[in-house]
């Protein structure tokens, strides 16, 4: 069995991400890694689900015994990718998305070069302030301090492989998978071996 492609998704926070992620994962070939995080549990959310929730003791820990595979400081807490989980999937040949901010993705390009990286974006900077807000899990201070937040990732996302833009989530589900469909068909990726 051929291993798994490692996909990097990031975007501003209430670009729509997680809902693009929820059609991807409709298609069975997919997982997305849960990610550890010293941020607080938002309503609603499961540990072991939406995020392993950890002390910043405990996230250290696992730094300290190179348990992940990245991570980053954002917004004042850490966010890190579990190593063992996202290894075992690739190797089972399932495709990991890793729904992490570009600090992290920029590392994961360093150490995997393979992995394919894309930065989606909203139609416009108040469209993503009117998402946040929709959304209602932030106050008016986090929504203005994570609308900051993608002003700065934005030239960032240059040295991604591609950009998507969530308008309309059917064309980027689409754009997503013709994204991969791409992919899978590179020279160095095609089996010549008649
Ligand atoms: P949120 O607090 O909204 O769940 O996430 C804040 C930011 O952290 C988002 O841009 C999200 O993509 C990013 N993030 C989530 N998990 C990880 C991770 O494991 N590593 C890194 N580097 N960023 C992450």
């Amino acid at each position: 069995m051929s291993e798994g492609r490692l996909i990097v998704l990031s975007g501003p926070s209430g670009c729509g991400k997680g809902t693009m992620i929820e059609q991807i994962l409709k298609d069975g070939g997919y997982m997305v890694s849960v990610s550890a995080t010293t941020r607080a549990p938002r309503s609603g959310e499961t540990d072991g689900v939406n995020y392993h929730f950890l002390s910043r003791e405990d996230f250290e820990q696992r730094i300290a015994e190179n348990g992940l595979l990245e991570y980053a400081e954002y917004c004042g807490n850490f966010y890190g990718t579990p190593r063992r989980e996202v290894e075992a999937a690739l190797a089972g040949g399932k495709n990991v998305i890793l729904e992490i901010e570009v600090q992290g993705a920029l590392q994961v390009k360093e150490r995997f070069p393979a992995a394919v990286l894309i930065f989606t974006i909203p139609p416009s900077i108040d469209e993503l302030r009117r998402r946040l807000h929709k959304r209602g899990t932030e106050t008016e201070d986090v929504i203005e301090k994570r609308v900051a937040r993608a002003l700065d990732e934005l030239p960032i996302a240059k040295q991604y492989d591609y950009i998507i833009l969530n308008d309309a989530l059917e064309d980027a589900v689409h754009d997503f998978f013709t994204v991969m469909r791409a992919e899978s068909l590179r020279a160095d990726k095609v089996n010549l071996n008649f």
